[in-house]
């Protein structure tokens, strides 16, 4: 077949311009990214291997070699992986398939110079971070179990080309890049050295400097520890060691903010090794709301599309579970209704929680800023999840109309009126609204605190718990409001002399006509007019009847033309 000259997609061309032109004040990440690619692909066929053996009969031991030849001013990334083959090629280095990434090159677009660099510091480029320390990328590669070799090239420019080749590996894929000038560092034995050790020796594959032993029988050299982290002991684990092993496995650039590292053992074994990120990952609100926790089985990556192992209100985790119980050759589809992974499950959900409860408790600041990434997706366990929903409801926080910050249920309860039995909500689409609607006037005029709820999963969860220690949730758009129940809370309050409230008091003969014109005009649109006690300042305002829908939950539904 003859060579191939192909466009990379608009969005990648995008993300060369602004690799190749602006930033990187750490160029030696691109080794990081060529070394996560070469695992990945270690661990895909070692999983598909399982199943059909002669793939890797050949060669059955996983190796990256890293190959510098200071001749040709050249360093190689080598793996005897899955390999590609033509289609892999176009599809994977030619376009980007993920929605987040893609939503990541938009706001690298738009940004100035300075925050590129700390968003691609944040977000890696994978691949592509070759071309901030060469100007020509080689990829040769053959996948495994199938003849013909491949030769992708590009200048990053906006095309590449595709060939037939005889020089791929026998078995998996050599990327090498042509250094540009001024990038011989990478060129250098101890320069390579460190950059593994500093960023990938948690790899948990050898990573061989050179190809073949030199003259004299010694080498290729083996430049990390090649044991799976989580199977290490904790006190021989480094903090960095931790960050650079969250950040291949999560594809994420941030720190992690929370860490999570604990074997079982007794009838079941097995280790998990989970990270909750600092930043807010593209996808978490993709209508797949897939978690990134990736399965293993005996050092063996099984899949990290397993749904049962983590319930989706939990799909910030990052990280790994490793079962010494499972059969390697587990399918997919037995993965489903597995009595093994739902103890797994289990654990792992209390953990977690157990855990969140403990960073509530002792470092209220730092929760607030987990709790503005996730707090919504951790509120669906609320609807979802019976079994934790006390647990969740310590850990969920609020905006409250009384005070500024965020609150828990438990300090709404505290700040609760004399004669006030409920915990009153208002629900909506953002809390700027929320906080002038004149449903709270009310409320306000009596000091009572109404929790402003703005996230989409609100209507639903509040109408599923139904209560808190005792304490009925309820909508202020719900019903007559029980507000003539309640102790004003306001001092200045109880000051009112007489006169003052004489004053105010309309004639009720002319609230009765005006009320009495209202529902005749309003016939159609209205239930009910009714003259109210809880309005200071605006002169109407929408309730729904008790046991009625929610007025927000209501035109919620009628959107999703339920
Ligand atoms: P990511 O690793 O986050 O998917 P990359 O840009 O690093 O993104 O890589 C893009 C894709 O190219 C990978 O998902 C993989 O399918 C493919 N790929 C890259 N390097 C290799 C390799 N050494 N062997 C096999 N496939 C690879
Ligand atoms: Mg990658």
């Amino acid at each position: 077949m003859a060579k191939e000259t192909h466009s990379f997609q608009a969005e990648v061309s995008r993300l060369l311009d602004i690799v190749a032109n602006s930033l990187y004040s750490n160029k030696e990440v691109f080794l990081r990214e060529l070394i996560s690619n070469a695992s990945d692909a270690c661990d895909k066929l070692r999983y598909q291997a399982i199943t059909e053996p002669e793939l890797i009969q050949d060669d059955p031991d996983f190796r990256i070699n890293i190959v510098p030849t200071k001749e040709a001013r050249t360093v190689a990334v080598i793996d005897n992986g899955l390999g590609m083959n033509r289609e892999d090629l176009v599809q994977n280095l030619g376009t980007i398939a993920s929605s987040g990434t893609l939503k990541f090159v938009e706001q690298l677009q738009q940004s100035g110079d300075s925050d590129k660099a700390s968003l691609i510091g944040q977000f890696g480029v994978g691949f592509y971070a070759a071309f901030v320390v060469a100007d020509k990328v080689e990829v040769e590669t053959r996948k495994a179990g199938e003849s013909q070799g491949w030769r992708w090239i590009s200048d990053g420019r906006g095309e590449f080309t595709i060939e037939e080749t005889d020089e791929a590996p026998a078995r998996g894929t050599r990327v090498r890049l042509y250094l540009k000038e001024g990038e011989e560092e990478f060129l250098e034995d101890q320069r390579i050295r460190r950059i593994v050790q500093t960023y990938s020796d948690h790899i948990a594959i050898p990573i061989l400097l050179g190809e073949r032993p030199d003259d004299e029988g010694n080498g290729p050299d083996q430049l990390n520890t090649a044991s799976a982290l989580w199977t290490r002991p904790k006190s021989e684990i480094t903090e960095q060691q931790y960050t650079e092993f969250y950040h291949h496995v999560a594809h994420a650039m941030d720190e992690p903010w929370l860490r999570l590292h604990f074997k079982a053992e007794g009838k079941l074994e097995y280790s998990c090794l989970l990270f909750v990120p600092t930043q807010q990952p593209y996808n978490l609100f993709h209508p797949d709301r897939q978690h990134g926790v990736k399965l293993y089985v005996r050092r063996v990556f099984v899949t990290d599309q397993c749904e049962e192992l983590v319930p989706a209100y939990l799909r910030f985790l990052r990280g790994v579970v490793d079962s010494e119980d499972l059969p390697l050759n587990i399918s997919r589809e037995m993965l489903q209704n597995n009595p093994t992974v739902a103890k797994i499950r289990q654990t792992l959900v209390n953990r977690v929680l157990n855990e969140l409860k403990k960073k509530a408790d002792n470092a209220p600041e730092d929760y607030k800023s987990f709790w503005e990434n996730f707090g919504a997706v951790l509120k669906e366990g609320l609807y979802e999840d019976q079994e934790h929903k006390d647990q969740l409801l310590e850990l969920a926080r609020f905006q409250s109309s009384e005070r500024e910050g965020l609150i828990s249920l438990d300090e709404y309860v505290q700040n609760m009126k004399e004669g006030q039995q409920s915990i009153y909500i208002i629900t909506g689409d953002d809390l700027e609204t929320l906080k002038k609607s004149p449903q709270l006037e009310g409320f306000r005029a009596k000091g009572v605190e109404v929790l402003l709820l703005a996230d989409a999963i609100d209507d639903f969860w509040t109408w599923m718990i139904g209560e808190y220690q005792g304490h009925q949730i309820k909508s202020v758009t719900r019903g007559a409001a029980e507000l003539d129940d309640i102790k004003s809370g306001k001092d200045d309050d109880s000051s009112d002399s007489e006169d003052d409230k004489q004053e105010d008091q309309p004639d009720d003969s002319q609230v009765g006509t005006l009320v009495a014109f209202l529902k005749t005009a309003l016939e159609d649109e209205v239930k009910d007019v009714r003259s109210t006690q809880r309005l200071t300042d605006s002169a109407c305002c929408l309730v729904a009847d008790e046991g009625d829908m929610d007025i927000h939950l209501e035109r919620m539904l009628r959107q999703h033309g339920q």
